[in-house]
């Protein structure tokens, strides 16, 4: 079944767009301030990295100035690997420059228990001493076992532990959309 429409495909590329403009304003990215800092996306495959490189595109046409853009595998990093299902590894890539004091924004598309976030800081603390992280995710479905918060959020969405959310990207799915369903 299709699942009830949280989102529809113009909702989905608004949100993005607002996002886009949220990180450019608390960021600051576009200031010219010798102080600001360097702006990482880091997006958690796969479809975080699908969102990241949307967002890149849109602060890109809303500021003039393009955030570095990488993306973060977190699989060997999770504390329940032993306990999952294999799955193959997905590419960690590391812009020019790299994170080090730079503001990271961790970009994914549904943030629920906080796991894949806290296992996407250990796998940052391998890479550099950012000057911050922040997070950034389409959707918030709440249900969180650790002290994890999103900076920039598309949409809360409570649900029960029952449901199941889609997010589907015209990259990946042919469309845009996201969709509830029950399990
Ligand atoms: P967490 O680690 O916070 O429990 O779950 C977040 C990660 O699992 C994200 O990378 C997200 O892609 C995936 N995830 C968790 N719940 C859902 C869901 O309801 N729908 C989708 N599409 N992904 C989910
Ligand atoms: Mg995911």
């Amino acid at each position: 079944a299709a699942g009830r429409e949280l989102l529809s495909p113009s909702d989905v590329q608004r949100t993005v767009a607002r996002i886009a403009h949220q990180i450019i304003e608390k960021t600051a990215l576009d200031s010219g301030d010798a102080d600001a800092p360097r702006v990482v996306l880091m997006g958690i495959p796969t479809r975080g990295t699908t969102l990241a490189n949307r967002l890149a595109d849109k602060i890109e046409e809303f500021s003039g100035v393009r955030p570095a853009l990488g993306s973060l595998d977190i699989t060997l990093y999770r504390d329940d690997l032993r306990s999952r299902p294999h799955r193959p590894l997905e590419r960690t890539s590391v812009p020019d420059g790299g994170i080090e004091n730079a503001l990271v924004v961790l970009v994914d598309d549904v943030l629920f228990s906080g796991r894949t976030v806290r296992s996407a800081l250990d796998g940052l603390r391998d890479l550099g001493r950012p000057r911050a992280v922040q997070l950034a995710v389409l959707i918030d479905r709440g249900h969180r076992e650790l002290p994890i918060r999103a900076d920039y959020v598309g949409k809360n969405v409570p649900t029960s532990r029952a449901e199941d959310i889609s997010v589907l990207l015209t990259e990946h799915d042919g469309h845009d959309g996201v969709y509830l369903h029950q399990e």
